[in-house]
């Protein structure tokens, strides 16, 4: 299923507390899964790696619209479940 990164943001804010990492994290605390996909943005171009890594459940589509914070991973079991990148401090 692939959510707009938009409407994703809205339920995320208000349904669950933000998470910031500074890694991609080892474990979901919602739902227990280790399955973490690193979710990408943007218009992209249709190739077999990207159909694998999809398939392997490694990354999600976050959607053509990049909003100003996006998440940067996601719970491949549980869609609201994301954390966002942090640069320095968390
Ligand atoms: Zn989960």
């Amino acid at each position: 299923m692939l959510w707009d990164a938009g409407i994703r943001l809205m339920f995320e804010q208000a349904f669950l507390s933000v998470i910031r990492s500074k890694k991609k994290p080892d474990k979901c605390p919602e739902c227990g899964s280790w399955r973490i996909a690193g979710i990408l943005y943007g218009m992209l171009s249709d190739s077999p790696r990207l159909h694998r890594d999809l398939d392997a459940g490694k990354i999600v589509l976050g959607g053509s619209v990049v909003t100003d914070n996006p998440p940067a991973w996601q719970c491949v079991n549980y869609a609201f479940r994301t954390w966002h990148r942090c640069f320095s401090e968390c």
